[in-house]
């Protein structure tokens, strides 16, 4: 017997729609290059029509796919509704990486249209002869003339929407037709595809922004930091008007000084970004002694945040930190810590510092190398896989890669323990974990230990070959002030087991990162393996 509910496709344009007609009035604000934007949900959803429209008109539809080389404005936010809104994809290529893998990643995909921004225009630009099937650009300005471009066909954005029909009507279409498609960063190894239905979509932006998660509602402002490229900016373009809450847009600045700025001025209550980013606000709060405003929420996601820093905003500012673990291949966040205000703060510290329980609508297990199940006791590590309406089900056009279980988990690559109530304890990533006489050391656990020494700015760990225990951990650290590798190890000795102590200790002036700001691990690999990390002399 079928129940009697209407059948309705969950889709991206009723989320605006819903946006437009409910919370219309909601502020939207951009900052970015030559541009000062102060408009509403119902504008948006306008302006996001005509441009649908317009896209229809070139061709595009179910099938189809759109590039987009662009930072966090209201017109890439447009361009998310409208590309996706005739049933089209929309591939956002992320400006952060190397030339050569964005190319991949377009030819790859392969499509005509290409919209790029003021701050990608050069770019683009260097990328068009590598670009063997991106015959237009459009470019997301404001109305008036064209920049100068060697680029082949240059369109303006502006143009392209005046040329739309205001009275379009969103087409209903297939909930689990393609939508949205994100390369994986490239830590570890070429970038995979992942490729995002509407009702994956959707079902992701609706758990994630709810209760025990980000808990959004029209008393919230978010500041968009993660790029639109990654993760679909962790779902934010689409909780502003699933939510009702304002959203600011800062372009492509990241820079402390300026985001402080938004938060103060806008009464930003919740800030998405990477630890990176909360550390350099933090430095500049400390350093200006300036208070944060309406400010009361991080989301910290892509690595696990150092535990001083929570703790500084906690004390400091009273903002609390919801730690969320996730990555491409889960749209954006599958587990979330969730602290209640009324904790207190050493509790509270405490569960932030897990990477969470999951939302509903994603499911965790850890297994052993064969693939038995282990349980969930707080202690035993096993390999992480995941289950959900938004997981990935396997990579774009790479079928070869073995994504799945049989029963029909996602491997992650990641190692964890799991409580009994199912929270969730990243070790490590399997790459990076070190295999030490048969047991696990978390190069992770390491590493957070080590920057809670005041003269470690940041501390990487990689493994060391050693005849007798296979690996052994070898700290390398960017000093703040002055530290001896002693003081470093006598530091680290009433933190973790003996046997975690590193073999050795290595002082640079500067980690290598990658470009979502994450330790680029491989490439400190590559450094040792080239002999510039001189772990010779004096070897254990
Ligand atoms: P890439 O794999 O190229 O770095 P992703 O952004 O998809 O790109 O990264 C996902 C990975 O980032 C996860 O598998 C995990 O190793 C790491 N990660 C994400 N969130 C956290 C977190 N909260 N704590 C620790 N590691 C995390």
């Amino acid at each position: 017997m079928q129940g009697l509910n209407q059948d309705l496709p969950l889709l991206l344009s009723s989320i605006l729609e819903h946006g437009a007609t409910t919370f219309g009035d909601v502020k939207v604000i951009g900052r970015y290059t030559g541009e000062n934007i102060n408009y509403d949900y119902a504008r948006m959803e306008a302006r996001a029509r005509q441009l649908a429209s317009a896209l229809q008109r070139l061709g595009y539809g179910p099938n189809r796919f759109i590039g987009s080389l662009a930072w966090n404005t209201h017109r890439h936010l447009e361009l998310f509704y409208a590309a996706t809104g005739v049933g089209a994809a929309l591939h956002t290529a992320n400006p952060r990486l190397p030339p050569a893998q964005i190319a991949y990643a377009i030819n790859f995909t392969g499509y005509q249209t290409l919209f790029v921004d003021t701050d990608t225009l050069t770019l683009a630009e260097q990328l068009a002869p590598q670009l063997d099937t991106v015959r237009r650009y459009v470019m997301m300005a404001p109305a008036g003339a064209l920049p100068e471009s060697t680029l082949p066909e240059l369109l303006s954005y502006e143009d392209l929407l005046a040329d739309g029909d205001a009275g379009f009507a969103w087409p209903v279409l297939d909930e689990r037709a393609a939508c949205l498609l994100c390369f994986t960063s490239g830590t570890t190894g070429v970038p995979k595809g992942a490729l995002y239905s509407h009702r994956g979509t959707v079902l992701n932006a609706l758990s994630t922004g709810g209760g025990n998660a980000w808990g959004l509602s029209a008393d919230d402002a978010i500041l968009a930091i993660p790029g639109f490229f990654h993760c679909n900016g962790w779902a934010v373009p689409f909780f502003g008007p699933m939510y009702g809450a304002k959203l600011v847009l800062p372009g492509r600045r990241a820079d402390s000084a300026f985001l402080h700025s938004l938060i103060v001025e806008h009464g930003i209550t919740v800030a998405p970004g990477v630890p990176t980013i909360f550390l350099d606000l933090l430095r500049h709060c400390q350093e200006t002694g300036a208070g944060l405003g309406r400010l009361n929420r991080l989301f910290s996601g892509g690595t696990a945040p150092p535990l001083a820093m929570m703790e500084a905003y906690l004390r400091d500012h009273g903002v609390r930190t919801i730690h969320g673990w996730g990555m491409t291949e889960t749209t954006s966040g599958a587990t979330m810590s969730f602290a209640p205000h009324d904790l207190p703060a050493d509790r509270a510290l405490a569960a932030m510092r897990t990477q969470g329980k999951p939302v509903f609508g994603a499911a965790i297990r850890i297994v052993r190398e064969d693939g038995t199940v282990l349980p969930r006791d707080a202690v035993t590590p096993g390999h992480l896989q995941v289950r959900g309406h938004w997981s990935a089900a396997g990579y774009f056009r790479r079928p070869e890669v073995e994504a799945m279980t049989e029963d029909g988990w996602l491997q992650t690559g990641d190692v964890a323990t799991i409580d009994p109530d199912n929270t969730l304890h990243l070790v490590d990533r399997s790459k990076d974990v070190i295999k030490s006489g048969g047991e696990w050391i978390s190069s992770q656990a390491l590493e957070d230990a080590a920057a809670r020494h005041p003269a470690v700015r940041e501390a990487a760990v990689i493994a060391i070959p050693h005849p007798r225990w296979q690996e052994r951990p070898l700290l390398i650290v960017v000093q703040a002030e002055p530290v001896t590798e002693q003081e470093l190890l006598a530091h680290l000795a009433d933190i973790v087991p003996k046997w975690w102590l590193p073999d050795r200790v290595l002082f640079v002036v500067e980690l290598p990162h990658g470009p979502t700001g994450k330790l680029a691990k491989q490439e400190l690999r590559h450094w040792l393996a080239e002999g510039r990390l001189n772990v010779a002399a004096g070897a254990p």
